[in-house]
């Protein structure tokens, strides 16, 4: 990791600290603690001991302490799911936002979610954002309205061909209130649901169950919208199979019945009219299958689809990844023009709606929802993967200070730890061997990755 070849494009900056580094005795306990945490970009540093000693007799079993770190710290992950804060953590959270949308696709017994779930009805739904006004976009063969035809990572793409007459107060209203249209929608889809099943809504309950795993994506032109695992369930859930009305035509047709029922009502308010927000015409509704036959989603792509965008928040709409509390702010920090002139509208209806709270979340451009939600029977819960990640890094933590496991001997013996924050962050040389080490992390889980992908991967091109 140290060779000139690698070093050679080092700043000048960084070059004497990385020496440094790799001078000091403790040189490879930092490598050992950077690796420890994925090579995370900004670790959280802990001062302070552990000790253990026997119950009975006081005698010390185990001691560790800080001071005998380099620098007297101990490095831990921020654990920041946003990938522009923070690379290495963002990819442990998507691997558990995978985790947890593929148990509710092929089950995991070791969490409750029976395999028996794969023979339960459910699709794939988005459900997409109305129109705002023209944007540039790459319709099929054919070229823009504009007459070009743009490429594929073209940064004009989504933006308005007419960025006056685009409607920005209405996109971001909509953002604002997109989780309260997701709310009606499941009120609606379970009436539907009962309507099409010839039941009162009291009797479909009793008879099935309707679980959501969903996430918010932004499209290029800065609207949110969501992916949804949608699934029936008996009426205990997963572990229970559906009635035999519970079919995936009765659950596709409902899900387009909803949503197109739908509106959720803005007031006027200073210059703004009366609004009624609905969904988008777009909705698309995919049955799910276990492996692809061409036309359907796999369990796999559909997991690793709504994983890759669990990470990514509005960032990739060109916005910032903190809070905006004026529009200099957009000046300086180069926010490109239409992700800016969104969160001016955000900062401008501020007023107008003070409860909707647009200033806070004008960076998100008006979005104040979750990125990842379940319904409470979908399948296990991010916390449930978070507390046995926490224990297996924990049991792992132990091992490397000597220390013993908890389980074992937590009745013969007593531990007193202590711990102090110490603040955050990483000198330019260890920020420089943390950026190495995610290197190495990361293209050694993408080859792991790819090669399952293969396995899965005919007929999904979607
Ligand atoms: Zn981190
Ligand atoms: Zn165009």
């Amino acid at each position: 990791m140290t060779d000139t070849a690698t070093m050679a494009g080092l700043d000048p900056a960084t070059l004497p600290d990385v020496l440094r580094l790799a001078g000091s005795p403790g040189f490879d306990r930092i490598q050992e603690q950077l690796r420890r945490t994925g090579g995370c970009t900004d670790p959280i540093r802990l001062t302070g001991s552990t000790v253990t000693r026997d119950a009975t007799t006081g005698q010390v079993l185990h001691s560790y302490s800080t001071d005998t770190e380099p620098g007297g710290v101990l490095r831990v992950a921020c654990g920041n799911r946003r990938a522009s804060r923070c690379p290495a953590c963002a990819w442990t959270y998507a691997g558990d936002t995978y985790h947890l949308i593929r148990a509710g696709l092929v089950g995991d017994p070791a969490k409750g979610t029976p395999a028996t779930i794969r023979d339960h009805p459910r699709v794939f739904a988005t459900l997409t954002a109305p129109s705002f006004g023209p944007v540039h976009n790459r319709p099929g063969n054919r070229p823009c309205r504009c007459g070009t035809r743009h490429a594929e990572d073209a940064p004009e793409l989504g933006t308005p061909l007419d960025p006056d007459a685009y409607d920005y107060a209405g996109a971001v209203l909509w953002n604002n209130h997109a989780s309260e249209l997701w709310r009606y929608f499941t009120i609606y889809l379970r009436r539907e649901i009962a309507k099409r099943a010839g039941l009162t809504q009291k009797a479909a309950r009793e008879q099935s169950r309707v679980s959501f795993g969903k996430v918010a994506e932004y499209q290029k032109r800065g609207a949110v919208h969501f992916h949804a695992v949608i699934r029936f369930d008996g009426p205990a859930g997963p572990d229970d199979p559906p009635p035999a009305w519970a079919t995936l035509d009765l659950l596709t047709d409902a899900i387009h019945a909803a949503a197109a029922r739908v509106e959720v009502d803005v007031p006027p308010s200073g210059d703004q009219p009366a609004r009624t927000l609905r969904w988008g015409t777009q909705l698309d509704v995919r049955p799910i299958r276990a492996f692809g036959d061409g036309e359907d989603i796999t369990e796999q792509a559909v997991a690793s689809y709504v994983a890759k965008y669990a990470t990514k928040a509005a960032e990739t709409t060109g916005t910032v990844d903190r809070r905006i509390g004026n529009k200099e702010a957009l000046v300086l920090l180069d926010v490109p023009e239409h992700p800016a002139r969104l969160i001016a509208a955000c900062l401008d209806l501020h007023p107008l709606y003070p409860d909707r709270k647009l200033r806070d979340w004008a960076h998100m451009l008006g979005f104040r929802g979750h990125f990842s939600t379940k319904s409470r029977r979908y399948s296990t819960t991010l916390g449930e993967l978070r507390q046995t990640r926490a224990d297996y890094r924990a049991a792992q933590q132990r091992a490397a200070l000597g220390l013993p496991d908890p389980d074992d001997e937590e009745a013969t013996t007593l531990t007193l730890a202590h711990w102090t924050y110490a603040g955050h962050g990483h000198t330019p040389g260890e920020s420089w061997l943390a950026a190495n080490i995610r290197r190495d992390l990361q293209a050694s889980r993408e080859l792991a990755r790819e090669a399952l992908l293969d396995l899965r991967s005919e007929g999904e091109d979607w």
